[in-house]
């Protein structure tokens, strides 16, 4: 029990020195990952804190593996052990066709109700990328992680539940543009006001924790109106309401500029923007995707429902190096479950080749010991990594995009990272 990490009373993590922490190896590249990454753990850590501190790890079992040994993809143990040590880490898991399990990631998320996830964008120098500046690129994405498309309510046409949904919108609801009504499958969209304002409200939060200079809100309001649009207007209001001394918002640039002036509400931005507050703006999707590729210096953190986050967050991690080394966390900042993952899938035909890239799950790690407040070993941790890709040895994956670099399996890239810590 002593060694449990427990949100204290105060909102805040109490963590002990040798906390328990559960890990998934996951399925397929996950085993070659998790041995190189855990070693690089233990060893920042014993060089942080000279043995005061260290991670008792507790292995649990989920995926394909968690199948063939227990006949459970996800055991209920597991599914404990996450929600009572509150800190985990995993790596990929298959994800199961058909049979109408849900990707288990997906459950794991709606479960523990893990309605942050957070995906930090950073440019490590000497990683190949395909942007012309890619040093430029800094952000952290809070994608929404539990409402939107993701909710699961689709019924395909032809079904009775689509014929019934057909009846009400038609005649209940008096739509009339269905354009091929018969043939037409449905989804439905939920976007709440608490759901859009927990998640905005961690975006802001770490932007002040940090000291970011901004959050942008990225949406489809123009299009979808009551979902999209509304989660924009609520950020804006939660900022307002609840952030009032620490932010400027766009929409009180625009009244200003209404009322006094664009001269008034260009310095009183400046004058907001060089006191520390956050700039909070707002930018339609597609828009972004572009601005983000031309221009991404103007961009900090992120907030985003759940869709658009799935396509941003890959979109930004291919600019700085792609999804071997993009790692991830699903949070509730709440009650303090986090489980902390890499976001590359299981590689199956790479599996057991001690071949492929460890940065995503190493990384991952870095976030969880910087949730858990070990900012020393983290940072050991970046900087080593760092120093590892500058010296051009790598896993095939940058190998092959890289001149004259040195190839290393996953285990001896691992060694190279410890070296360098
Ligand atoms: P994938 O990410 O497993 O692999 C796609 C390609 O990306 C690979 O062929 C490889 O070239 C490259 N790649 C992936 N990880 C890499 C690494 N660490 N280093 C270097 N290159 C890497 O995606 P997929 O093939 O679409 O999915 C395979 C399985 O993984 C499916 O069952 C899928 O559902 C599952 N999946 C799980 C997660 C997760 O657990 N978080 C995420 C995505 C996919």
């Amino acid at each position: 029990m002593a060694n449990k990490i427990i949100m204290g009373m105060d909102g805040k993590l109490q963590v002990p020195d040798f906390p328990t922490i559960p890990f998934i190896e996951g399925d397929g590249i996950g085993p070659d990952i998790w041995k190189a990454s855990v070693r690089v753990f233990d060893t920042a850590i014993q060089k942080a804190y000279g043995g005061k501190r260290k991670i008792d790890w507790l292995q649990v079992l989920a995926g394909e593996e968690a199948f063939n040994k227990t006949g459970s993809w996800m055991p209920a143990e597991t599914m404990e052990a996450f929600r009572n040590y509150l800190v985990s880490i995993k790596g990929p898991l298959t994800t199961p066709v058909g049979g109408g399990i849900r990707s288990l990631n997906v459950a794991l998320r709606q479960e523990l109700d893990l309605y942050v996830c957070l995906r930090p964008v950073k440019y490590f120098e000497g990683t190949p990328s395909p942007m012309w500046q890619p040093e430029k690129v800094n952000m952290v994405i809070f994608r929404e992680n539990t409402e939107d498309i993701y909710a699961g309510i689709e019924y395909m046409t032809g079904t009775p539940e689509a014929e019934k949904l057909l009846h009400f919108l038609t005649r209940e609801m008096n739509v009339k543009n269905l354009r091929f009504p018969n043939t037409t499958s449905f989804g439905i969209k939920p976007v709440s006001r608490e759901g859009s304002e927990r998640l905005i409200r961690s975006a802001i939060e770490f932007a002040i924790a940090n000291k970011l200079p901004s959050v942008t809100i990225v949406h489809k309001g123009n299009i979808m109106k009551f979902t999209e649009g509304a989660f924009k207007n609520w950020g804006y209001a939660l900022a307002e309401r609840e952030f009032a001394g620490n932010v400027y918002t766009w929409q009180q640039w625009e009244k200003t500029k209404k009322e006094r002036g664009e001269a008034v509400a260009n310095e009183e931005m400046k004058i907001s923007a060089i006191g520390g507050k956050v700039i909070i703006k707002d930018a339609i999707a597609d828009n972004f995707l572009q601005q983000a590729l031309l221009a991404p210096q103007d961009y900090s953190v992120i907030a985003t429902l759940n869709l658009n986050g799935d396509y941003i967050s890959d979109a930004l991690a291919a600019q700085v190096g792609g999804i071997g080394i993009a790692p991830g966390a699903n949070i509730n900042y709440k009650t303090g479950h986090a489980v902390f993952e890499a976001t590359h899938g299981t590689a199956p035909r790479f599996a057991n080749t001690n071949s492929m890239n460890p940065s995503s799950v190493i990384l991952s790690g870095v976030m969880m010991l910087e949730y858990i407040g070990w900012r020393d070993a983290a940072e050991k941790i970046t900087n080593a990594v760092g120093r590892t890709i500058r010296n051009k040895t790598v896993t095939i994956d940058f190998y092959n995009l890289m001149k004259e670099a040195t190839l290393l399996k996953t285990s001896e890239f691992a060694d190279e990272v410890i070296r360098n810590l």
